[in-house]
């Protein structure tokens, strides 16, 4: 399957959730079987080589194809949930939105200094969400810190907030 096709199994709906925003649908990608198969596919072959032994995903669609990657990779998965929904004790990084601030948590106990880290999720736009999550997973000073997106807006400019050494890509560029 090209990268055409995997770009056409994503529906876009205008005006979500507020109007004025076109809203990528990745549910529609998931819901292929031949698109969901290349998806993961292509995951698999960007990171097979590098060593990961975490995959670690955003609330709530990084919890889609993050687990499905680990597995694949033989690596472990970890959650970064909205705030109060992880049992254990955490960590917690905020961040600023288009409106207010929002904060995301990990279980302080869930990376350690022998990793290699991949974090994922569906979509980067201005890149705030991933680069709170980073923050977190860098306060574990893991071996090495990998950023993945199926899709990223490339007019949003978002790669340009992580550092040098975090080694970002996407599956699909619109
Ligand atoms: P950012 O923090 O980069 O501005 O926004 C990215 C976050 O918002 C991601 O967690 C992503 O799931 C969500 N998001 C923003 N816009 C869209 C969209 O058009 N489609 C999807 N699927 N998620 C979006």
């Amino acid at each position: 399957m090209s990268k055409e096709t995997l770009i056409k199994s994503i529906r876009e709906i205008p005006d979500f959730p507020i109007p004025g925003i076109l809203f990528y649908d990745v549910t529609t990608l998931f819901k292929n079987p031949a698109a969901l198969q290349e998806l993961s596919d292509t995951l698999y072959e960007m990171y097979k080589d590098k060593g990961i032994t975490k995959v670690v995903g955003i609330e709530s669609r990084g919890f889609i194809m993050g687990p499905i990657l680990a597995t694949r990779l033989g690596a472990g998965f970890i959650p970064i949930r909205k705030p109060g929904k992880l049992p254990a004790e955490t960590i917690e990084e905020s961040y600023d939105k288009e409106y207010g601030k929002d904060t995301v948590q990990m279980h302080k106990d869930a990376i350690n200094e022998e990793d290699v880290v991949l974090l994922h999720d569906d979509l980067l736009a201005t890149g705030g969400t991933m680069e709170a999550a980073c923050k977190l997973v860098k306060q574990m000073n893991p071996q090495k810190v990998y950023v993945n997106f199926i899709i990223e807006l490339k007019e949003l400019h978002g790669k340009d907030v992580f550092g040098k050494d975090i080694d970002v890509e996407s599956v699909l560029s619109l």
